[in-house]
């Protein structure tokens, strides 16, 4: 197993960059720079992530290829979140001399065939040697009917509320994880929650069309967080009668973990499902795409005038809905 000390830059590189032709590339990886031909048409949409070794991956948790395919989900995500799609990506690694070459070339192959699945290719790339953790940062470019991008700041007082997926499950995962409980079978399907999400790119494309969403944003920080972001663009609030579908096996996780079902719903998370808001009138046609893609869709309350207010509403007893999630410079 060669690491890169052994190899070099320029081994490394080679085996790393592929040269494919792909729509949209008059010059792809292996020249300076790439050279891109976007629809004159069309919005170009840019988004950026980065992972960090320890932080956004664990070595004892996911495979080389997992890692790669889990950063592309995260950039993908925030194009779904745009209605965006995603065309061209550049990847950026700052890797360790210790570090396995075949390790590195699995990490990016995972990457490469998660960006292919949804129509995107690498077209450039640059490797740094670091000291200390390792790190990955993807820019991913996409783009959209003009004028068409979703955005977080336009919800509208009376717009329903809704989400993706099961949210929380892969907050979940990282709590169990953490409390030295994650081994246990039963939580499988909360760790490939976590390992292995899905963006929801395809289903943003069908969705957009039905003309039904006023505002959108993925699912990166937590449920409470990200409804915060989005309410604090669009100069609203929210009142929630559910934080998300019915999902047992994530109360049985809180049981365990000794903490609130509505915590673990609320709270850190990144599952890379979309939250929503809907014109009322046209949530039907919301609910046939989702079931069209067989996506968990599920109607969390709505849209209010008072900007800020986030209100949870059960039967009439309301609680406040405190927006804290995932800060990666707090505690
Ligand atoms: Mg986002």
């Amino acid at each position: 197993m060669p690491r890169l000390r052994e190899v070099g830059e320029f081994e490394a590189i080679r085996r790393l960059a592929r040269r494919g032709a792909a729509a949209g590339v008059v010059i792809g990886s292996g020249d300076d720079a790439a050279v891109l031909r976007p629809d004159p048409d069309r919005d170009l949409v840019a988004t950026t992530d980065a992972f960090v070794e320890g932080r956004h991956w664990l070595r004892e948790w996911m495979s080389p290829v997992e890692v790669g395919a889990r950063l592309a989900h995260a950039n993908l995500s925030d194009l779904a979140a745009m209605a965006a799609v995603p065309r061209w990506a550049l990847v950026a690694i700052g890797a360790r001399p210790d570090q396995e070459l075949d390790e590195l070339v699995e990490m990016e192959r995972g990457l490469e065939r998660a960006l292919d699945a949804q129509g995107a290719v690498v077209v450039g790339g640059n490797l740094s040697a670091v000291a200390g953790e390792a790190w990955w940062t993807v820019t991913l470019l996409g783009d959209v009917e003009r004028g068409r991008a979703w955005t977080r700041a336009s919800a509208r007082p009376g717009d329903l509320l809704a989400v993706t997926g099961h949210p929380g499950r892969a907050g979940a995962a990282v709590r169990l994880v953490h409390a030295g409980l994650a081994r246990a079978e039963e939580w499988r399907p909360l760790l490939d929650a976590w390992i292995r999400p899905a963006s929801r790119v395809a289903l943003a494309r069908a969705l957009a069309a039905t003309g039904a969403v006023t505002a959108a944003i993925d699912l990166s920080d937590g449920l409470a967080a990200d409804l915060g972001h989005l309410a604090a663009a669009s100069g609203t609030g929210a009142t929630l009668e559910r934080l998300g579908p019915e999902d047992a096996l994530l109360d049985r996780a809180a049981a365990a973990l000794g903490i609130g079902v509505e915590t673990v719903r609320l709270g850190a998370s990144d599952d890379y499902e979309l939250l929503m808001t809907l014109d009322p009138a046209r949530r039907e046609s919301c609910e046939l795409v989702c079931q069209a893609q067989r996506v968990p869709f599920t109607v969390l309350g709505t849209v209010a005038a008072e900007s800020g207010r986030l209100t949870l509403d059960r039967g009439g007893q309301r609680t406040p809905i405190e927006p804290a999630g995932y800060d990666h410079f707090a505690g």
